[in-house]
């Protein structure tokens, strides 16, 4: 076989292999509204965990107060500080990314991590929202981006670590607690009003300036998850000590576990996974989640380069180095539209030392058309999900007229990988059709998941202040610093 048919048949393969038709993508919607009753039943086996999340008050735009929120899941530690004030055009907010959470902090005692996390909020706080030593009690939104076994809005027992962190001492606690305690330790009683997950956060912040047409939402960032606000009357799980305040709950899908036989695994998806920490786990993350798409196409290039002689039939050994190849490289790639395609070849040489004058601008092509199959095969994937909950809602136009839909979005691969939001709408167009997809909006909230833990901390305090059982958070704002006026503008993306 010449080089030029052998290529054709392994690029194609991976072509083939990585579209997924409108017809399969209802069939993994279905399987996927499968998962999600059954994982809803008391004893329903299901691969999605649907983890009632004990929020039963969002945010619906008329809270009031000054709040923090500390967003913990992974990489980056966050911190925000917001006002939010009657007219939304009045409400300030403030948001740092503090930083890559050193590795050490990953081993060491969870105390010793709370100390952490506590201490970048202290310390941050006395630059931006005037300290919290001014507040007698100030109210904090906690965004733990970990599996939880929510007790209450402001309680939940960590299940286990997961991204690496491997924390002693902290299985079967009570996380906000832990919280509260390394706060105490540094001389401060703070209020810890919500303890949300980066998807709840994230619903709740679109919530506040969407209102009820808000009801999914999904993270794409180094993991992958969803949430909805589902009736109560639908989770037969048994909600210990649960007394309910309203007919709804946000419930966490736990998204990265879903699978099914129709996922569409190729023979790349199936070597990830058993060269993986946990093989067999966490089959639909590892289809989609920022961590896995560079690795998916590092894994296919190299199946190019040996059957198809792409890069001259010569994988380099940083080629084979798993994981070295990233999302951000696939989206770099994607969005490179020069008519030699320069940056793909700046990328090639720096991540796979390939010297740029010798990838041939054919080469470049296949690389780009690679990392565009991927990407959008994770997209596609995406909106079986997201189209599933607004089945399960009734809200995908199937059994009423369509309506209006808010998605509310966060992530680093919605934030930095602008194409793949289109090609996550296209999915969605190819399941719901185009009036019901053109009544569906994605939308980013300014402060993402940070904003919207200060927003359900916000809604629980304002509500615990509205039934009485309340202390005031604040007793002194005359000290207020100067704050950058933005406001939690949501972004039509
Ligand atoms: P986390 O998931 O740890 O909370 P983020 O939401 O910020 O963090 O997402 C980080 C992830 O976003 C990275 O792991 C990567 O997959 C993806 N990412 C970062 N930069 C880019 C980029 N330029 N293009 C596409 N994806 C990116
Ligand atoms: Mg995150």
């Amino acid at each position: 076989m010449s080089t030029d048919e052998a290529r054709q048949s392994a690029l194609e393969h991976y072509r083939q292999g990585l579209q997924v038709t409108p017809e399969q993508l209802a069939q993994i919607r279905d399987a996927f509204v499968r998962e999600v009753q059954a994982g809803l039943r008391r004893d329903g086996h299901s691969s999605l965990l649907m983890l009632p999340t004990m929020v039963d008050i969002l945010p619906d735009g008329h809270e009031t107060g000054e709040f923090y929120a500390i967003n913990f899941g992974g990489t980056n530690l966050r911190v925000l500080f917001t006002k939010l004030a009657k007219d939304k055009k009045q409400v300030e907010l403030v948001e740092e990314c503090t930083a890559e959470i050193p590795l050490e902090y990953r081993r060491c005692h969870v105390d010793q991590l709370m100390d952490y996390v506590a201490g970048q909020l202290i310390a941050w706080a006395d630059h931006h929202g005037g300290g919290l030593h001014r507040h007698e009690r100030p109210v904090i939104g906690f965004c733990f981006s970990f599996p939880v076994e929510q007790t209450a809005i402001d309680a939940g027992k960590l299940i286990h670590w997961t991204k690496g962190f491997e924390n002693e001492g902290a299985i079967g606690q009570n996380a906000a607690q832990l919280l509260a305690d390394a706060f105490k330790r540094q001389g401060l009683s703070v209020h810890i009003a919500a303890m949300v997950n980066d998807t709840v956060a994230t619903l709740a912040g679109i919530r506040y300036g969407d209102g009820i047409d808000a009801n999914v939402a999904v993270i794409m960032g180094t993991g992958t998850n969803a949430c909805y606000l589902e009736q109560l009357s639908h989770i037969e799980k048994w909600l210990p000590g649960f007394r309910p305040r309203t007919s709804d709950m946000v419930v966490n899908t736990e998204l990265p576990g879903f699978t099914a036989p129709e996922l569409p695994l190729l023979d790349v998806d199936e070597e990830l996974d058993a060269e993986s920490n946990h093989p067999g786990q966490q089959t639909f993350e590892k289809l989609t989640a920022g961590l896995y798409m560079g690795e998916i196409t590092r894994r296919i290039l190299l199946r190019l380069v040996a059957e198809d002689g792409l890069f001259g039939g010569q994988a380099p050994d940083a080629m084979k180095v798993a994981y070295a190849f990233t999302t951000m490289h696939v989206s770099l790639i994607y969005h490179d539209e020069s008519a030699e395609l320069d940056e793909i070849g700046r990328i090639l040489q720096e991540v796979l030392q390939l010297p740029a004058d010798q990838t041939r601008t054919e080469d470049r092509k296949q690389v780009q058309e690679v990392c565009g199959l991927v990407a959008q095969r994770s997209a596609r994937l995406m909106a079986t999900a997201v189209t599933g909950l607004l089945r399960q809602l009734g809200r995908d136009g199937s059994s009423r007229p369509a309506q209006r839909n808010v998605v509310a979005v966060d992530g680093g691969v919605f934030a930095h990988f602008p194409a793949y939001t289109a090609l996550l709408h296209e999915g969605i167009r190819d399941i719901l059709g185009e009036e019901a997809a053109g009544l569906c909006s994605l939308k980013a909230v300014e402060g993402g998941a940070s904003f919207g833990a200060a927003c359900v901390a916000a809604a629980a305090n304002n509500y615990m202040k509205a039934v009485g059982n309340y202390k005031p958070p604040s007793r002194n704002t005359s000290s207020h610093h100067v704050l950058s006026p933005r406001r939690p503008n949501t972004l039509e993306l």
